[in-house]
């Protein structure tokens, strides 16, 4: 928690923003020096209530405020909150926002961690787990429960990178007195800015895009102040709280956040658009293929790119020989970092379920997800086709 950006802040553009919003003078240090404190002396003697403690698991050191000033300008939010994951995000933000005897509603193909969070976790502390049947929107009147207290869904969804209407969602959680919660991560604020949309809350996993090195686990939690404020008090108890020196490190990543996004953005168009063409590939998923065809036109504007995650399909067999052919882009799980990283969900996010279970979602066996990185597209572009040539 911080206090809101100055006006003048909140017209600069986010290329500005990413690198300058709501930086401190400290000494004159151009770069936020890291504060490697765990707690800091009491200057005002007379105020010793729990709010006025500075201490580094409360999320109020310099490196905390800082970046959380920095990431209410780029989300475009009254108030942000960083965390130790984005699971620690997700988890603090569900758990302050539904009682028990309320309940969740969920959009179907969560982010694994989150799915089995509310199939095992939540329950267990009394809260209902609903997840939708269907990716029409429309449809979701009809079958969420009495009691239900948040919508929550994903900008785009993995690993077939779906958009819902995510304009339809807020306006359904606004008709039944429900919270709208956004999991952002794969679209960053470049590519969509959720509060624009009238989203009370969103979450991302800053492990991803945020910082964008493959070299931290956090999470961030943006969204209306008096939310972020109440979330912040719970993470304060369960102790889920960012490091001073992961701070700093996201601090440095954001400041390239909208080069490397950009960089992303036209590697997985121009991946996608190659791929599409190739003769063994049947499928490829990415939304900027054809937006029209693919994003609900409510939200069409919102969305200013469509992010560095595709999939494509092609036979199981080459799809299992594809990942030991591939010279540049590396086989691992994640996303949002330089290197392309590229996963078969299902050996990977989707093994949990049946061969009929992943295709009645459309995870077939020969689908690959490829999170394109930051290198040259043509040099990736080049790696896929001599890993797709048979022989
Ligand atoms: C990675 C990810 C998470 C979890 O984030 P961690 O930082 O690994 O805890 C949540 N949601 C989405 C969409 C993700 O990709």
């Amino acid at each position: 928690m911080t206090k809101p950006p100055s006006v003048p802040e909140r017209r600069l553009q986010l290329e500005t923003l990413a690198v300058h919003g709501a930086h401190a003078d400290i000494e004159g240090a151009v770069a936020t020096p890291i504060f490697q404190t765990s707690t800091y002396r009491t200057h005002d003697r007379r105020d010793l209530s729990y709010d006025a403690v500075r201490y580094s698991r409360l999320s109020n050191g310099p490196n905390h405020l800082i970046l959380q000033g920095r990431l209410a300008l780029l989300t475009g939010t009254e108030a942000t909150l960083v965390c130790a994951s984005g699971m620690a995000a997700i988890s603090a933000s569900l758990i302050t926002l539904v009682a028990p005897g309320e309940r969740i509603f969920f959009q179907r193909g969560l982010y694994g961690g989150t799915q089995m969070l509310a199939a095992q976790d939540l329950p267990r502390f009394g809260i209902g787990c609903d997840i939708a049947q269907s990716d029409d929107v429309a449809t979701w009147r009809a079958v969420i429960q009495p009691g239900t207290r948040v919508i929550y869904v994903e900008a785009m969804a993995n690993p077939l990178v779906t958009i819902i209407d995510l304009a339809a969602v807020v306006a359904l959680a606004r008709e039944i007195g429900a919270l709208a919660v956004i999991d952002a991560t794969f679209a960053s604020p470049i590519n969509l800015r959720p509060a624009t949309l009238g989203f009370d809350l969103e979450v991302h996993s800053a492990t991803k895009y945020l910082n964008g090195h493959s070299d931290v686990i956090a999470g961030v939690v943006a969204g209306r102040g008096e939310l972020v404020k109440r979330i912040l008090t719970t993470q304060n108890h369960l102790g889920g709280c960012l490091d001073p020196h992961a701070c700093f490190l996201l601090e440095r990543g954001l400041k390239t956040l909208p080069l490397r996004v950009r960089q992303q953005n036209a590697n997985a168009l121009a991946l996608a658009t190659f791929l599409a063409a190739h003769p063994v590939v049947t499928r490829v998923h990415y939304p900027g293929l054809n937006p029209a065809r693919f994003v609900p036109a409510a939200v069409r504007d919102a969305f200013h790119g469509y992010g560095g995650v595709l999939s494509f399909e092609v036979s199981a067999a080459l799809a299992a020989q594809l990942l030991g052919r591939l010279e540049l882009a590396v086989h691992a799980p994640s996303l949002g970092g330089p290197e392309t990283l590229v996963t078969r969900p299902a050996t990977t996010s989707h093994l949990g379920l049946s061969v009929a279970e992943r295709a009645a979602i459309g995870i077939h066996d020969g689908v690959v997800r490829v999170a394109c990185g930051i290198e040259a597209a043509a040099d990736i572009i080049a790696d896929f086709a001599q890993a797709l040539t048979p022989g």
